[in-house]
């Protein structure tokens, strides 16, 4: 049986304490017909409001980083710890735009990946190949290189969903096709049972683009258990379509 299927928003640096507010109202209202998992993951500071308004909800919450270390003389960073403090289930780690404007690599991000663990996080971790790379003909490699060097050596298939994000999708309202997906997919898929001995159950969401028109078409791919969505996600009707479309 495929891992239950996960739709994550990314809400990245949007709305403010009173749009966080409604959106996250607006989701809880309507979420009763969605069959499978839901998690938001707003800016650090909308994590609190948004957490007590989802206290008898079945959204889950996430953070979009966290820092390796427990506590310490770390300015304006947050530990893993603290995101479990205020409800977090998931945390985003090495997004695309961490690895690309705070210059965040594999080995940063897999010592990310294991405080999230230790700490009771499931990480979503993220990979995928730039345009440049995808020209060349080395989508495959950058993502493996990027599962064998972000992820922890031993995981088991509960404790981490991976997203694969083509950076040249992202914000770019272009998406693969599905064979280009299911390719990548399959061979991500193929990497971790590598280092996992049971792969299959590991959730391997796609992100870049997702849209309620296209998120059906989506879910046609190989290997795919959901979403990671970005600015579809700040509008309530358009993240429950989605999710709709998804179950
Ligand atoms: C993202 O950045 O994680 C993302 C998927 O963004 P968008 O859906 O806006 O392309």
């Amino acid at each position: 049986m495929a891992p239950r299927s996960l739709i994550v928003g990314n809400w990245k640096m949007n709305m403010n304490c009173l749009s966080s507010k409604a959106l996250v109202v607006n989701i809880t209202r309507n979420v009763r017909s969605i069959a499978i998992e839901l998690a938001i993951c707003p800016p650090f500071v909308y994590l609190l409001p948004v957490s007590l308004l989802l206290s008898s909800s079945k959204v889950v919450l996430g953070g979009q980083d966290c820092h390796n270390y427990k506590s310490g003389a770390h300015t304006g960073d947050i530990a893993p710890e603290m995101l479990v403090d205020l409800g977090c289930t998931y945390v985003i780690l090495g997004h695309s735009e961490r690895r690309t404007y705070h210059s965040e690599n594999n080995a940063v991000i897999r010592s990310k990946a294991k405080a999230a663990i230790r700490a009771g996080l499931i990480p979503i971790i993220c990979v995928g190949e730039t345009e440049i790379e995808r020209s060349a003909g080395k989508a495959l490699e950058v993502v493996d290189n990027q599962i064998r060097g972000s992820l922890p050596e031993q995981i088991n298939s509960n404790d981490v969903v991976i997203a694969y994000e083509p950076v040249w999708a992202i914000g770019t309202n272009c998406i693969p096709n599905i064979e280009y997906i299911s390719t990548i997919h399959s061979h991500i898929r193929k990497i971790l049972s590598d280092i996992c001995c049971d792969a299959v159950n590991i959730r391997l969401l796609y992100g870049g683009s997702v849209k309620p028109d296209n998120a059906k078409k989506l879910m046609s791919a190989v290997n795919i258990n959901g979403a990671l969505v970005g600015s579809a996600s700040l509008q309530a009707e358009d993240f429950l379509a989605i999710a709709k479309e998804m179950s």
